[in-house]
C-alpha cells in the first residue's frame, strides 16, 4: 500500500487487549519505518510496511459484486439528479431566453432586407442583441457545469474505477477511509501471527471473505455459515438481503464524492 498518510490503520487497528494501537515512525541512518504499538503492551511492535502490504492485498480482495456496483451507480445517479434539479430548471429558462434573442435577430435582419430600417439602426440593434446573447450563453455555460449530464459524465469516469475497497482507499480522504474501515471490520480489527483478525466482517462484503481466508490474510472468529445474527438472512449471500447494511458502506463513499463536488 502506498499510504497517503503514514498511519492508515491508526484508529482502526486494535491490540488483542482491546486498546487502539498507536503508531510512530522510527528512523535509523538510512531508512525510516512505521510501526504500530499498544500503550499497554509496549513489547508488541507491528511493522507498518508488513501490515500495509497485507491490508492492500486484503482490500483488493474485498471487491464489490456486479449487483453492488450497479446499485452504487444507480444511487449516485438518483442523488445527482436531485442535487442538480435546480440547475436544470435555470438552464432550461436561459436556453429559452437565448432562443428569443435569436428570433429577434432574425426579425431584425428581415426588417433590414425589407428596408423598414436603415443599416445604421440595424447595426445598433444587432450589436445590442449579440451582446445580450453572449451574456446569456456565458451564464448558460456556467450553469451547465453544475447540471446532471455534465456531473454525471464526470462521475461516470470515476465510478468504474471504484470496484474494490482498495480503489476507495486510494481515492478517499483519511476521515472517510477510517469510517469505512470501521464499518467493514465492525470496529474490531486486530493483527496476530501474520494475519488480520476480526470477529465478523460486514455482511455486504461477505462473499469475498472466503478468498481472503484462503490467502491467509484474514481470520474471522465466527464461522461464515453463521447467519444467525441477521434474522432475515437465508444461506444465500445475495446482497439484496443486506441492502440496508450495504448502504452503511455506501454512505461514507457517497459523502466523499459529495465533498469533492461530484454529487
Ligand atoms: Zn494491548
Amino acid at each position: 500500500m502506498q499510504p497517503k498518510e503514514n498511519f492508515p490503520l491508526r484508529g482502526t487497528l486494535k491490540c488483542w487487549c482491546g486498546s487502539h494501537m498507536t503508531a510512530a515512525i522510527s528512523k535509523n541512518r538510512k531508512n525510516e519505518y512505521v510501526y504500530y504499538w499498544c500503550l499497554e503492551h509496549r513489547r508488541l511492535n507491528l511493522k507498518g510496511a508488513e501490515l500495509h502490504d497485507k491490508m492492500e492485498n486484503l482490500l483488493d480482495i474485498l471487491s464489490f459484486s456486479a449487483e453492488q456496483l450497479a446499485y452504487i451507480h444507480k444511487e449516485c445517479h438518483t442523488l445527482l439528479k436531485e442535487a442538480t434539479k435546480e440547475a436544470g430548471k435555470i438552464a432550461a429558462s436561459r436556453l429559452g431566453q437565448v432562443k428569443e434573442v435569436d428570433a429577434k435577430l432574425d426579425n431584425l435582419e428581415e426588417r433590414l432586407i425589407e428596408s423598414v430600417i436603415d443599416s445604421a439602426t440595424y447595426k445598433k440593434w444587432r450589436d445590442k442583441l449579440l451582446q445580450q446573447k453572449a451574456l446569456l450563453e456565458n451564464d448558460l455555460n456556467k450553469i451547465r457545469r453544475n447540471d446532471l449530464d455534465f456531473k454525471w459524465n464526470k462521475l461516470q469516469a470515476i465510478l468504474p474505477k471504484m470496484t474494490s475497497l482498495k480503489d476507495i482507499y486510494l481515492m478517499s480522504t483519511p476521515v472517510v477511509w477510517q469510517k469505512l474501515l470501521r464499518t467493514v471490520f465492525e470496529g474490531n480489527l486486530t493483527y496476530l501471527e501474520g494475519r488480520f483478525r476480526t470477529p465478523k466482517v460486514h455482511p455486504g462484503l461477505r462473499p469475498n471473505i472466503l478468498i481472503a481466508k484462503q490467502k491467509g490474510l484474514l481470520e474471522t472468529e465466527k464461522p461464515l455459515t453463521d447467519f444467525s445474527e441477521i434474522s432475515r438472512c437465508t444461506e444465500c449471500t445475495d446482497y439484496f438481503e443486506h441492502l440496508e447494511r450495504f448502504c452503511m458502506i455506501l454512505e461514507p463513499i457517497i459523502q466523499d464524492l459529495r465533498s469533492k463536488g461530484f454529487i
